[in-house]
């Protein structure tokens, strides 16, 4: 097995040298950018100021694309994922493409995280005469807490249809770069913005020890965006108040994604964490190619296609390896974090509006046999220097629930068949891809693989297991 797999398409990073690659990414640390040069693509995402332009070629026949993908009403879908959506572009293995991906929590501060930004405005705009996005969630339109049910939370970002994808086939996707989204409004130039939210999914919810029980609080935190490496500091607290949307409807919890938080009605505390620096490990919550089983699909539960499976490992450098599902892949990413521990405990990170920039490789079914992806039908990370198995639950919810009329719901978040779920995949890595005896597999893993809680939140609860990449023979 060698670490890299090279198929067609693949040029190992030859592009990422490109002055304008490097100059959109130095520029997007200081603002907002909302498009690069390039050519508007045609279609659907051609309303949501999606560009292409070719990147200089390195080599005779050589036609590498990079695409950019901004975040607004026309290019994110809400809380679900669906493999009959029209995709934003279709792009080959081998090009890249820049993409936004804008925080669902982004309401719980409009000052600092909506106010004046052309796209994120245009994601949450919602009055008592219209409301941009309806659809929130995978649930029914007519759903008490409002279209969609909430049921799936996330601003989803996408899709990309990765040409001559079809299931069977195994989409590589680097990630290349990350950056924090800059705050456009004027008083707070220089800086990015996310929340945390000790929410009712989280594990904390009912045990609590101080009065009032039962209380979601939200945390802003400040990201100084203009550096590289950073670290985020609260700035100040506040208590969930029952919260009426502009469509009528009360909220006395988080149950529902995007909700207009009326700032007379809470009451910032600003004597909070005083001195903490928490050092920020951006990375993408929610990075997932669709599933064949179902057509609306919830974005909270993850599974073996990918989506919320809330690795903070899942950052700048690091690699996803998705099993393909249903023709073209149908790739989005959303849940963008500044920073999560192991287990995202109270249910959710520094939730941080993020831009990434994105390589796709297509690995065809004929090229696995004898690679590391051999039988692989879960995501698989990698960085430079582990591979990163993941374990649920409910390996494959879909389909273990197939035919209830929310599948999700049937979930039972469990460690102890997410830990069982994680050796099993773990051993089969070893036996399948290394040949390793059994007995082999089993020692090297006691000794050498180190398994974590991944989440105890999305429903489909997570453990992975890493594996050192310095334990194999050179
Ligand atoms: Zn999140």
């Amino acid at each position: 097995m060698s670490d890299h797999i090279c198929s067609a398409g693949c040029n190992h990073f030859s592009h990422l040298n490109d002055a304008d690659l490097q100059a959109e990414f130095a520029e997007a640390r200081h603002s907002l950018r909302s498009s690069i040069s390039g050519t508007k693509v045609s279609g659907k995402a051609g309303t949501g100021g999606v560009t292409q332009r070719p990147l200089p070629s390195k080599k005779e026949g050589e036609n590498v694309k990079h695409y950019y993908i901004p975040a607004n009403k026309d290019t994110v879908h809400w809380g679900y994922f669906s493999k009959s959506m029209d995709p934003l572009v279709k792009l080959d293995s081998g090009d890249y493409a820049t993409m936004e991906a804008v925080t669902h929590h982004s309401f719980d501060d409009y000052e600092r995280m909506i106010q004046g930004d052309a796209g994120v405005e245009s994601i949450f705009h919602w009055d008592k005469d219209s409301k941009a996005i309806d659809r929130r969630g995978a649930g029914p339109m007519d759903h008490p807490a409002g279209a969609g049910g909430g049921m799936g939370v996330h601003v989803c970002t996408g899709p990309v249809y990765v040409n001559g994808a079809e299931p069977g086939d195994v989409l590589e996707v680097r990630i290349i770069d990350t950056m924090q989204r800059p705050s456009s409004n004027p008083d707070y130039r220089g800086k990015s913005f996310g929340v945390n939210v000790a929410a009712n999914w989280g594990l904390q919810y009912h045990n609590l020890i101080t009065e009032p029980k039962q209380r979601e609080v939200i945390t802003v935190y400040e990201v100084d965006a203009t550096s590289q490496q950073t670290i985020a500091k609260a700035i100040y607290n506040y208590r969930w108040t029952p919260q009426t949307d502009p469509s009528g409807r009360v909220h006395p919890t988080i149950d529902y994604p995007g909700i207009p938080v009326n700032r007379n009605l809470i009451t910032p505390n600003y004597d909070v964490l005083k001195g903490y620096e928490i050092p920020v490990r951006p990375h993408f919550g929610m990075v997932t190619v669709a599933p064949a089983e179902a057509d609306i699909v919830s974005s909270n539960p993850p599974s073996y296609t990918g989506g919320n499976f809330d690795n903070w490992r899942t950052g700048k450098g690091a690699t996803c390896f998705f099993p393909v599902s249903v023709a073209g892949a149908m790739f989005s990413i959303g849940d963008p974090h500044a920073s999560q521990g192991d287990a995202e405990l109270c249910g959710t990170a520094i939730e941080c509006s993020l831009t990434g920039l994105f390589q796709f490789i297509l690995h065809k079914k004929a090229d696995l046999p004898g690679t590391k992806l051999y039988g692989l039908d879960y995501p698989l990370l990698e960085t430079a220097s582990e591979l990163i198995v993941h374990g649920f639950s409910s390996p494959n919810y879909l389909q273990e629930f197939a035919g209830a009329e929310d599948p999700s719901a049937l979930i039972k978040g469990s460690l102890d068949t997410a830990m069982t779920d994680a050796f099993n995949k773990t051993r089969r890595f070893f036996m399948d891809t290394r040949n390793l005896s059994e007995d082999e597999a089993i020692s090297l893993i006691s000794i050498s693989v180190d398994f974590g809680v991944t989440q105890v939140v999305d429903g489909n609860w997570g453990v992975h297991a890493i594996i050192r990449k310095d334990i194999f023979p050179k």
